[in-house]
């Protein structure tokens, strides 16, 4: 067999340990149709390698019990790094795509020398604090809270950091190693996709302090012409509505927003959320307004793209004990369906952009086996 086929050969075993966690190679016989002698010379070839590792035994249903086959975490490792305008997250994630370590700090965002430095300053001590060797390090994914430009060096508008064209050129020299950017939603939607089957279609609807989203066509991001889609935040909800942030009126995002909650309770969401367990009525007053236009919202995004919606974001992580009653709200608005089970939360409850982003190197690196 050629190298090159061999190589092929390696990216696709490699992608099926990545997306299953586990296998054997009876199974990646069967999955990739490939034979028994390709199998063992590509899984031998990358144990060699140190990518693949034997890892355990898998349950039987009779006779031998068959070897799994993983990929190596310790192999190698991705930082993610998630700036808003007032934190900074990093996160390590293994060759596994499992996510190992992450720290989340106060620092408010700002575009002078200091904050760079600051930046370098957190990476090193989380390398240092969680002995994560530097040749180890793949890249750093950098999720961002705005559109980048299309090349990935610039923030092209980021309403939430207040800028526009931003060159990322100093944030990209403060992470040292190899940077790819992307934005905070479509990174969070990225490492939640990956927790679903891998063909089909999903729309993320990001509940965080500004509102955003992403969209998933057979299994892709679908970025659109300008890096702007799934931008539900500004889809304007109510016609001359209230205010939004970006100085329009009636955008979702000023009845959709996690600020909207958390504002009455000292920003902590957490706390509304238990005032909205006690029934106490500024809270449960709050909660109809938000499950209203919610509600439509998410019929909205429904009637568009015609597949699963799930709730992201700081609110959507909280949303477990309200879901029946979110999707008994929707389901009311619906024109086809008498339900809204088409509605799902994400599994992550916190750090999505910043593991979103890391994943993004780890599935570069499994692409050039
Ligand atoms: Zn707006």
């Amino acid at each position: 067999m050629g190298s090159e086929k061999r190589s092929s050969f390696a990216r696709l075993i490699a992608h099926e340990l990545y997306r299953s966690g586990q296998s054997t190679k009876t199974a990646l016989m069967a999955s990739l149709g490939a034979s028994l002698p390709t199998v063992l010379g590509t899984v031998r070839t990358l144990m060699e390698q140190g990518v693949v590792v034997q890892d355990g035994l898998l349950a039987s249903s009779g006779g031998r019990k068959p070897e799994a086959l993983a990929l190596n975490g310790a192999h190698a490792f991705a930082i993610g790094v998630d700036i808003t305008a007032n934190h900074l997250s990093l996160v390590a994630v293994d060759l596994r795509g499992t996510l190992r370590w992450r720290e989340r700090l106060s620092l408010p965002f700002s575009t002078d020398n200091t904050y760079c430095t600051a930046l370098s300053e957190a990476l090193d001590a989380f390398l240092q604090k969680h002995d994560i060797p530097s040749q180890k390090v793949l890249g750093a994914g950098l999720s961002l809270p705005g559109i980048l430009s299309s090349d990935g060096h610039t923030l092209a508008d980021s309403h939430a950091l207040r800028l526009s064209d931003f060159s990322l050129q100093g944030i990209e020299q403060a992470l040292r190693f190899p940077v790819l950017a992307v934005n905070d939603a479509n990174a969070a939607a990225m490492a939640e996709k990956r927790l679903l089957p891998p063909e089909g279609n999903l729309v993320y609807l990001s509940l965080s302090n500004s509102v955003g989203g992403a969209i998933f066509m057979g299994g892709t991001l679908y970025e659109g012409g300008h890096g702007r889609s799934g931008e539900f935040g500004h889809m304007p909800l109510i016609p001359n509505g209230r205010a939004c942030y970006c100085g329009k009126h009636g955008c979702y995002d000023a009845y959709g927003s996690a600020l909207l909650l958390s504002a009455p309770y000292q920003g902590q969401l957490t706390a509304f959320f238990t005032a909205l367990a006690r029934k106490e009525p500024q809270a449960v007053a709050l909660w109809r307004d938000y499950l209203f236009h919610l509600a439509v919202m998410c019929n909205h995004l429904r009637m568009a793209f015609d597949c699963t919606v799930m709730l992201g974001g700081y609110v959507g992580a909280q949303l477990e004990p309200w879901l029946e009653e979110i999707r008994a709200e929707a389901a009311k608005l619906n024109t086809f369906e008498d339900n809204a089970d088409y509605l799902c939360l994400c599994r992550y409850q916190t750090e999505a952009a910043a593991t979103g982003a890391a994943l993004m190197h780890i599935e570069k690196y499994i692409d050039t086996l």
